[in-house]
């Protein structure tokens, strides 16, 4: 596509720039899966810091490493380390910001390859992270390594950040750095998250979350006599009855204008997220049987995801109708609700400068119109809108966002190579934007 006719000759330059430095973003990806960052409990995170420290430093970055002490998971044993990197420009100007998280999920089972091999191979490079996300870390680190080597006296800044923890909600990552000013507007003006959307796909934002414990009650007694007890069980069973009866059909009517994919996730949803009732669950190797005892509590673990069309208060009173019509209903009946956590949708603006810029690079490098989408679940777009009030923000970068968090996880080579250039087109327009 270098020949494109819809490249100026500074694109055609970083274009051919981006291509040269194939291997070394080959390199770069192997090298940052070899650092097995798992989350939790959050592993080598001081490691990978020094790794991008000691790479852009070598580009002429100044950097900061940063710990998240205090932060959710933080001990000495395991540190919530964050690194930011930035070049200051030849003169004044916006400061264009890429995020990446540097934790990965738990490998699980079913790989064929070395999670943490980073072994190349079908034009891909695999491994735990490799879409989600140091395929997209890599490729945004090339993108302004080729643009800073071609362009050196651009104006404003360029910053790349390796954060801590997005996979546990980015307490230790993201949201720490936005509560001590380094996402704020003083400082950024344009942010791009190189999460796995896929290269011809801009990210606008994700649904809320809103996630809650429900605990039915009921009374001991021999499991031979149930009769004189009252089985905190069936009371749940009775929640989750009324749940298939109203709330799942009601969730499935409140479609989205929201452009979330894949589609089943353009409406509310709510999974369960678990059940516990009666005796907790022997140990493991334990032969013997339970006692017979009727079960007096019941918890259930609720994971709602919402729109920008609902509010968490609207999402709250219907868990809270639906226990009313079940208490109304069945003698005996007592529960508990208790919000666990709660997260805000989060879309910016299609005008936004930010999604403008990206949707002309797409454009320009790939020949092809970009979709716009928006994540079913939350990445960390919510601390960078929410405590760092920066509402010019999207999320953009390779690889294919189902093979997140799946055994064989791959990013595609030219993937990374097309996204590169996306990003530093993007870059371009943006550090020359007149604000
Ligand atoms: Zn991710």
């Amino acid at each position: 596509m270098d020949s494109s006719p819809a490249m100026s000759d500074r694109q055609a330059a970083l274009s051919r720039e981006i291509v040269a430095r194939r291997d070394d973003l080959v390199e770069l990806t192997q090298d940052l899966i070899r650092i097995p960052t798992l989350n939790p409990p959050g592993e080598f995170y001081r490691d990978i810091c020094e790794y991008l420290a000691t790479r852009l430093g070598r580009s002429g970055f100044d950097i900061k490493l940063l710990r998240a002490r205090g932060t959710p998971g933080d001990s000495d044993r395991y540190p919530r380390w964050n690194v930011i990197a930035r070049r200051e420009g030849a003169g004044p100007g916006p400061c264009v910001h890429f995020n990446s998280h540097i934790d990965v999920v738990e490998t699980g089972s079913g790989w064929t390859f070395d999670p943490f091999g980073g072994t190349v191979a079908n034009g891909k490079v695999y491994g735990r992270g490799a879409c989600d996300m140091k395929g997209g870390l890599a490729a945004s680190i090339v993108a302004v390594e080729a643009f800073v080597a071609l362009f050196a006296d651009f104006p404003g800044a360029i910053e790349i950040s390796g954060t801590a923890d997005e996979e546990t909600g980015g307490y230790g990552g993201v949201a720490w750095l936005a509560e001590q000013g380094y996402f704020s507007p003083e400082r950024v003006q344009h942010v791009i998250i190189p999460e796995p959307l896929n290269k011809d796909r801009i990210c606008l934002g994700h649904r809320g979350v809103w996630w809650a414990q429900i605990r039915t009650h009921g009374r001991i007694a021999h499991g031979s006599m149930p009769f004189l007890g009252d089985c905190a069980v069936r009371h749940m069973g009775a929640v989750m009855a009324e749940m298939e009866a109203s709330l799942f059909p009601a969730l499935a009517d409140k479609r989205t204008a929201m452009p979330v994919v894949p589609d089943g996730a353009r409406q509310s949803t709510m999974n369960i997220n678990s059940i516990h009732g009666g005796q907790a669950e022997p140990e493991r190797g334990f032969t013997g049987f339970p006692s017979a005892c009727v079960p007096d509590s019941a918890r259930m673990v609720i994971d709602r995801r919402y729109l920008i069309e609902e509010q968490p208060e609207e999402v709250h009173e219907e868990i809270l109708a639906l226990l009313e019509r079940v208490k109304a209903a069945r003698p005996g009946f007592s529960y508990d609700l208790d919000v666990l956590w709660q997260v805000s949708p989060s879309m910016t603006d299609r005008d936004a400068p930010v999604v403008r810029a990206v949707d002309r690079s797409i454009r320009a490098v790939l020949s092809c119109e970009p979709a716009y989408v928006v994540s079913p679940g939350t990445y960390d777009q919510k601390h960078v809108d929410r405590i760092g009030r920066l509402k010019d923000c999207i999320a953009y970068g390779p690889g294919i966002l189902d093979l997140a968090h799946q055994p064989d996880e791959y990013v595609g080579i030219e993937d990374m190579v097309d996204a590169a250039k996306v990003m530093a087109f993007a870059m371009d327009d943006l550090l020359h934007r007149r604000v």
